[in-house]
């Protein structure tokens, strides 16, 4: 069974062909630049197949970036499928489903009207996301569609996580909670997590650390999502490349009145100047920072030590939330990539059983146990593949 996968932006479009049953990837992609003028970027992973990377396409809408993509699929020469009758279905990813959606769905005319009302919640995302949904129904009519959300894994929080504390009617009526993101990931790798230590998730109680460049930390206890660290937007939590994560709410109107911002100029700076790119005022880029500390700078060394911190903290409040941790896990580009951020977060918690092994955390992006074999709580690196994720889900409900 071949899956394709959508992840559609306003301006981009990212694709993959997959086969969920082997896990195999076929292709994958990228649109950019759609209702500008086009680029297109084409990946075969099949040998002998060539690549397009960033060549002019025009693409005025999301259909003709969607035709581009199918063309490329079945071009006889680099195509990597016969037909489109060997696409059989295709999973999209959204960001937004509210307290609607608590899983994935195959969509109808019925989903598509309550994705549209998720809308003043993802104002950025939601939308383009339907826009791709709904090019996709136009070139592919008769295939079967899922939609998969960002949110739905979340959405088995209770209400004592969820809330936020302010007048009751914000909730009811505004639809004011805490939603969180990074879902499809915090799921996959949960799963994979058992299935490595070979023990039903049902069991285990796990902390699952995304740390990239959006970060966030969730608690899995048997298998479900019982608090995350993003809320409301995914600026919240722990701070980001460019974003503040949590901070004390006062400090908006101080700045504001202090410096004359107005709130869109202050939400610009807390979603795109802040957070490690704030602190270090040199890069929003982890490595960057890394090399920055190593020539000096000190203030690249802050950033980089104020978010293990941060991420640290928050593995104590998620065990304190569940009454221990069996497994912690790193995913996303830092938790995949940097041995040292890895080691500086766990350092130190060895008093609630985290004892890591130096040599098997040397690993960079591939599954591994890194904690000693001793460690009572087992730390895990495990890449992410939210696209294998949401492909697996899509099969699910179609067959
Ligand atoms: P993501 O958003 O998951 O793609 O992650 C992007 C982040 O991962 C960027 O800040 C990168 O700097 C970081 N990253 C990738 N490789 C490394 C590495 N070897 N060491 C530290 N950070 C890394």
């Amino acid at each position: 069974m071949n899956v394709l996968v959508i992840n559609a932006g306003s301006s981009s479009l990212k694709y993959q062909l997959l086969n969920p049953e082997t896990g195999d990837l076929l292709a994958k992609g990228l649109c950019e630049r759609i209702g500008i003028d086009g680029k297109f970027t084409y990946k075969p992973q099949i040998a002998g197949k060539e690549k397009l990377d960033a060549v002019d396409v025009a693409m005025p809408t999301h259909n003709e970036a969607i035709k581009t993509v199918l063309d490329a699929l079945v071009d006889p020469k680099n195509g990597v499928i016969g037909s489109m009758k060997e696409i059989d279905a295709v999973g999209h990813r959204v960001v937004h489903g509210g307290e609607r959606f608590a899983r994935s769905v195959v969509i109808n005319d019925e989903v598509m009207k309550a994705i549209e009302d998720c809308n003043p919640l993802a104002p950025l995302h939601n939308p383009a996301n339907i826009i791709g949904i709904k090019a996709c129904q136009a070139l592919m009519p008769g295939v079967s569609m899922v939609a998969v959300f960002d949110t739905a894994f979340h959405q088995t929080m209770p209400p004592v996580a969820y809330m936020y504390a302010l007048p009751y009617e914000y909730y009811e009526q505004d639809k004011v909670r805490r939603y969180g993101f990074h879902g499809t990931s915090h799921k996959y790798v949960s799963q994979r997590a058992a299935a490595m230590l070979d023990t039903p998730i049902e069991k285990l109680k796990i902390i699952s650390c995304h740390l990239g460049n959006g970060s966030s930390v969730t608690a899995v206890d048997g298998g479900k999502s019982v608090d995350t660290s993003m809320g409301f937007t995914p600026l919240a939590g722990v701070l980001m490349g460019t974003r503040s994560g949590d901070l004390d709410a006062g400090i908006i109107q101080y700045l504001m009145e202090r410096r004359g911002y107005t709130i869109e100029e202050m939400l610009n700076i807390l979603n795109k100047k802040s957070g490690v790119q704030g602190i270090s005022g040199i890069s929003s880029d982890f490595r960057d920072l890394e090399n920055a500390f190593k020539d000096g700078i000190e203030r690249a060394g802050l950033a980089v030590d104020m978010f293990n911190y941060g991420v640290k903290k928050l593995i104590g409040a998620y065990a304190a939330a569940m009454g221990g941790v069996d497994v912690i896990i790193f995913t996303a580009g830092v938790g995949e990539n940097s041995a040292s951020q890895r080691m500086a977060i766990a350092s130190g918690l060895e008093f609630m059983g985290v004892k890591m092994d130096p040599e098997a955390n040397k690993v960079r992006g591939k599954e591994t146990v890194i904690s000693a074999p001793d460690s009572k709580v087992k730390v895990l690196l495990i890449p992410t593949n939210e696209e294998l994720m949401i492909a697996l889900d899509t099969m699910n409900l179609v067959k």
